[in-house]
């Protein structure tokens, strides 16, 4: 019997690059106009990399990526000879536009059925905000690493679905594009595992997902399946 199913979001439900580019353009030209000491010092992505060193600096910060960014903006600041820097208006410009995704067609459609018979939740990395992007309405409730404390596929975020659930997690099943950190970290967890397979990649190596599907409208079929051995 399966009670539920938990999503990624980025790349799962929507492709994320493309959004996180535009938000990091957006917050050069915001910086160019208050602070423009900073972009004429660092580039989009040269500020991208300074979250990627604080992370492998300090480990114990590395799942957090509101943190990452905004610890990132405050030493690109430094650097640039600014004392005086604010930094929560700096990240509310790449926080509004990195919420400015794209849903792939058939997923709010896809959501808004299987929400019908099961409950659905969301587990990020990101930071992304499920309520700006208005897909509250099909989740009945979304996890981050910020909350969970630890990033996928560490056990604590998959945990934390099962007791929100109130589920085993042999009744949850997991969606996600990332066989790592969704396809490997739900397994271990005891999730039942469908990899979001959308560009036809070859599968990287070891233990293979319970089922692969090129988009969220194959995962009925998949359910209804399992429901079928299981009823
Ligand atoms: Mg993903």
């Amino acid at each position: 019997m399966i009670k539920a199913i938990t999503f990624d979001l980025d790349d799962t439900l929507w492709d994320v690059w493309p959004v996180v580019e535009r938000a990091e353009r957006l917050l050069h030209d915001w910086l160019g106009s208050r602070y423009p000491r900073i972009p004429e010092r660092f580039t989009p992505l040269e500020l991208r990399d300074l979250s990627a060193e604080i992370a492998a600096a300090r480990p114990e910060i590395a799942h957090d990526r509101t943190r990452l960014r905004k610890d990132a903006l405050q030493l690109a600041a430094a650097r640039a000879g600014y004392r005086e820097f604010d930094v929560e208006a700096a990240f509310e410009v790449f926080y509004v536009a990195r919420n400015a995704v794209e849903l792939f067609e058939e997923v709010r459609p896809a959501l808004e059925r299987l929400a019908r018979r099961y409950t659905l939740a969301s587990l990020s990395n990101g930071n992304a905000d499920v309520r700006l992007i208005g897909l509250d309405d099909v989740f009945s409730f979304s996890l981050n690493a910020i909350e969970a404390g630890a990033a996928k596929p560490e056990p604590p975020m998959f945990e934390l679905a099962c007791r929100r659930l109130e589920a085993r997690p042999e009744q949850i099943v997991h969606v996600g594009d990332d066989p790592e950190h969704d396809v490997r970290g739900a397994a271990n967890a005891g999730f039942r595992t469908v990899w979001l397979n959308r560009s036809g990649r070859d599968w990287p190596g070891g233990r293979r997902a319970d089922a692969e599907i090129g988009d969220l409208a194959e995962l009925e079929a998949v359910l209804a399946v399992w429901e079928g051995f299981f009823t």
